[in-house]
């Protein structure tokens, strides 16, 4: 109560403001109601980087365990455990009006959770009811007023400086550590979850593809497919290859667009971010919207048969050959 007076207060009053600074974040967790996903590890360490208090908000059905993990999480001082029916399928629509109430009660700083479906959904629904400008996809913290994010399909780094009250944030996993879940002791608390239930939407079902390879965004590996792969049943090649090497398969949007592949492959700008140890590239040109999504990938070997394809120019090792040869030579040697 004290401290949330004195919050109050910090915030409110301008003289004040300028000399101290509270801070607090609301880290919104991204799970299944059995695990939490990396990406809000990920997401705990830029709201360690911010500094002051960290609330997590666990809200979904059936998702105590999910909540106790977080409580594992170091420097995690509360968790919010808020389990509801209403919230089936995780819909921007129905954990905004909860996470308003929870905003205006405990009056936090910063709103954080990570740049995926989930976060890009959610947040500016969450930023507009606020009347403040999300910001999104960081990729560093200056300071907890000032940000750092890629613009124009990350060929230019932008640092922002913001003046809302709370700073509503989308964060970028790859760019950030993720925060083991251990040698933290957060309290759990159950929210009051009202009645949530939306007249506007109703949550169906939701048909995840299943896959026994690592998750694309968390792999250490990684071998994706272009355009050059010429059909959705030459992806097998790249199949075959991944399972020597444990590694995701991704595409770029030429071939999503073909029909090649299902578009949760996506790597790019408009697809998912990966940084693994390994991107091999085969088949694909090297378009900035695609290096969007894998240039900070720490080793990036391209195969392409074209020696002036511009996926070279961000190589660390080129093969120029046909990929039809090159990639069944490759999973044999292994
Ligand atoms: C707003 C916007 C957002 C976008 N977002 C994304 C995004 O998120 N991700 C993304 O990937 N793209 C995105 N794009 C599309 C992007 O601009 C490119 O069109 C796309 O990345 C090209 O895909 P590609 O490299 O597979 O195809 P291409 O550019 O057609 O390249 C195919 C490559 O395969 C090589 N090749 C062909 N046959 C062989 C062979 N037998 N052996 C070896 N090499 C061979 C060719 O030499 C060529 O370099 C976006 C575009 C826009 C405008």
């Amino acid at each position: 109560m004290f401290s949330t007076c004195i919050k109050t207060l910090l915030r409110t009053t301008s003289k004040f403001a300028s000399l101290a600074r509270y801070e607090s974040t609301l880290v919104i967790a991204e799970h299944n109601n059995e695990n939490l996903f990396p990406l809000t590890c990920n997401t705990l360490t830029a709201a360690k980087k911010i500094g002051g208090d960290i609330t997590v908000l666990v809200a979904g059905t059936k998702c105590q365990t999910v909540a106790q993990n977080a409580c594992k999480a170091k420097g995690v001082s509360k968790v919010f455990l808020a389990d509801s029916d209403a919230f089936k399928g995780f819909t921007a629509e129905s954990l905004t009006p909860l996470i308003l109430k929870l905003c205006n009660e405990h009056k936090f700083t910063h709103i954080l959770a990570g740049a995926s479906a989930f976060g890009k959904a959610l947040l500016p629904r969450v930023a507009a009811k606020l009347d403040v400008s999300p910001i999104s996809d960081i990729i560093n913290i200056k300071a907890s007023d000032t940000f750092v994010r890629t613009i124009y399909a990350g060929n230019a780094i932008e640092t922002l400086k913001s003046k809302d009250n709370v700073k509503i944030i989308s964060v970028r996993g790859t760019a950030f550590e993720l925060l083991p879940l251990e040698g933290g002791d957060a309290k759990c608390e159950t929210v009051p979850t009202d009645d949530y239930t939306l007249n506007q939407v109703q949550y169906i079902k939701q048909e995840l593809s299943k896959s026994d390879r690592p998750e694309l965004t968390s792999a250490k590996v990684v071998i994706s497919g272009g355009r050059g792969m010429k059909s959705g049943e030459n992806f097998q090649l790249l199949y075959t290859l991944a399972d020597k090497l444990n590694a995701a398969v991704g595409a770029s949007r030429a071939a999503v667009d073909a029909g090649f592949v299902p578009n949760d492959m996506q790597i790019g700008q408009t697809g998912k971010i990966v940084a693994p140890n390994l991107y091999i590239a085969v088949g694909i040109s090297g378009a900035i919207q695609h290096l969007a999504g894998m240039k900070d990938s720490k080793t990036i070997v391209a195969i392409n048969k074209d020696p002036e394809a511009p996926i070279f120019q961000v190589a660390d090792y080129g093969l120029v050959a046909d990929l039809f040869k090159a990639v069944p030579e490759l999973t044999e040697k292994l």
